[in-house]
């Protein structure tokens, strides 16, 4: 492949239509990492020519989502539809040069031809008759106010690129129809309007996703036609569900911002969407931004759909969760308490050591961070349910389970100190005067505090409660088992 020109200046262009996708967030990160690893520049520009679908909202969640995410874009951002007069002027330089004409055909004309051609069984192209037409014809038409589109004059030969992904592509111009540029409202037509804003940008390589190879060899053609030499291009991969189907709606959330709100960390989705199409060698997979940065390179890129798998992208959560400190965690934990009504803002700062040590214990065990709201809950005062799972497995027998219960309370309240050695000391000596396995006393007991079956140690967990809220717990349990019992 050619070396790409230095410095870089790459682009993410997004039709403001919806929400910030994962697919276009993964291609968004791709030019970044090229940028931010290449010293280049990366630029954002909202495709917002499509004036009934495009929104002010979703412009705003394309911004939000990229920025949660940290993907920040350099120069001001651009909007396409205030490029429209240019977009006009190099239609009309390409009406000037000849390699446009204007095309007179009604809607209802192309549609015979179109099923003219069904009928022979023939796939149907403009066969250019609007070009044919001489002179003085068109500039009648012109004058009488008789609408036109504008195309362009496909050429002989052959149109082919080196993608950064792909190697060779190459399309015979044949199969390339004279494609419309300005439509008759004098308003562009998409690739129109990506070529003349990617010149004016200065852009050096086009990566997108790979829905794009045909419209490359149009855009190619464009280039050299307004006399320019065409960008690099790559090309990256499509994502796919878990059934090899296009990402969609029915495989889940496909919007950056719904992640968020799952409680998954913005380094975790970056380094989830980094692994959608790239890979960094090897099987390296956990990977903080910096270390992206450092790693990333066009050789990476595959061509091989990606898919995406979403217990993958919890489990990578966890990782990231693990590796963060309480004190990173903490501003992203404690809304999300506020918001439950686990625990006042007033309680966490009175208690800030506390609630710090909490988080590093809970943090190895959570997947997403509502996973750590879920495991924080019993820690604070108010009242658990208990998980149904949990009781049938744990709790089998209701009234032995109340009586353990109720002997645990007296062995914890005749420790020592409340300290892990002392409560362990008093533990494990229950379990021996009752000749049972130590696990036998910590399972039933960890329902009655956490309601869970999974939780921190049962020492750590009765140390970070605390003796008053651990009776409670276990008042209450003793009060659910005698109310089921009969
Ligand atoms: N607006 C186009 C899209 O969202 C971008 C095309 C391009 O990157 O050239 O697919």
């Amino acid at each position: 492949m050619a070396t790409p020109v230095t410095p870089p200046r790459v682009r993410f262009a997004p039709s403001p239509t919806g929400y910030l996708h994962v697919g276009g967030a993964r291609t968004a990160l791709f030019n970044w990492l090229y940028a931010r690893q290449t010293g280049g520049t990366f630029l954002l520009r909202i495709e917002d020519t499509d004036k009934a679908r495009s929104t002010d909202e979703s412009e705003r969640a394309i911004f939000e989502g990229l920025e949660w995410l940290g993907l920040n874009w350099d120069e001001k951002v651009v909007h396409q539809a205030l490029g429209l007069p240019r977009h006009q002027r190099d239609a009309n330089f390409l009406l000037e040069t000849g390699a446009a004409y204007r095309c007179f055909c009604t809607a209802a004309e192309l549609d015979a031809l179109r099923q003219e051609a069904a009928a022979r069984k023939d796939s149907f192209k403009y066969d250019r008759r609007c070009d044919l037409l001489p002179r003085a014809e068109i500039a009648h038409r012109v004058q009488s106010g008789m609408p036109f589109v504008v195309r362009f004059r496909v050429p002989e030969g052959e149109t082919e690129w080196d993608d950064a992904v792909h190697g060779r592509i190459a399309f015979p111009n044949k199969d390339i129809e004279d494609f419309v540029i300005l439509r008759s409202d004098r308003t562009p037509i998409y690739n129109l309007a990506v070529v003349s804003d990617d010149i004016d940008m200065r852009i050096t390589l086009v990566m997108r996703g790979d829905d794009h190879i045909s419209n490359t060899p149009k855009q190619i053609l464009l280039y050299r036609a307004l006399g320019t030499e065409p960008p690099h291009f790559a090309h990256v991969p499509m994502i796919h569900g878990m059934d090899g189907k296009k990402l969609s709606k029915r495989h889940g959330a496909t919007a950056v911002a719904d992640y968020q709100k799952e409680g998954i960390l913005p380094s975790a989705m970056v380094n989830f969407l980094a692994l959608m199409g790239w890979s960094p060698g090897g099987d390296r997979e956990l990977m903080t931004l910096e270390e992206m940065i450092a790693l990333f390179s066009l050789e990476g890129l595959q061509k091989k759909a990606a898919i995406f798998d979403t217990r993958k992208l919890e489990w990578m959560n966890g990782q990231h969760l693990s590796r963060i400190s309480a004190m990173e965690l903490e501003p992203r934990l404690t809304p999300a308490l506020l918001e439950e009504g686990i625990a006042t803002a007033e309680m966490l700062e009175s208690r800030r050591e506390w609630y710090l040590e909490l988080i590093d214990l809970l943090k190895v065990r959570a997947r997403t961070v509502l996973d750590m709201v879920r495991q924080a809950a019993p820690f604070f005062a108010g009242e658990i349910t208990y998980d149904s799972d949990a009781v049938e497995k744990q709790w089998k027998d209701r009234a032995a389970t109340a009586e353990l219960l109720h002997a645990v309370q007296e062995s914890l309240a005749a420790a020592a100190a409340w300290t892990p050695e002392s409560l362990e000391q008093a533990l494990r000596d229950l379990a021996t005067t009752r000749g049972v396995a130590a696990g036998k006393i910590f399972q039933p007991l960890r329902v009655a505090l956490t309601g869970l079956t999974v939780s921190p140690g049962i020492f750590e967990v009765l140390i970070a409660m605390g003796p008053e809220l651990t009776n409670q717990r276990l008042r209450d349990a003793y009060e659910f088992l005698k109310a089921s019992a009969v």
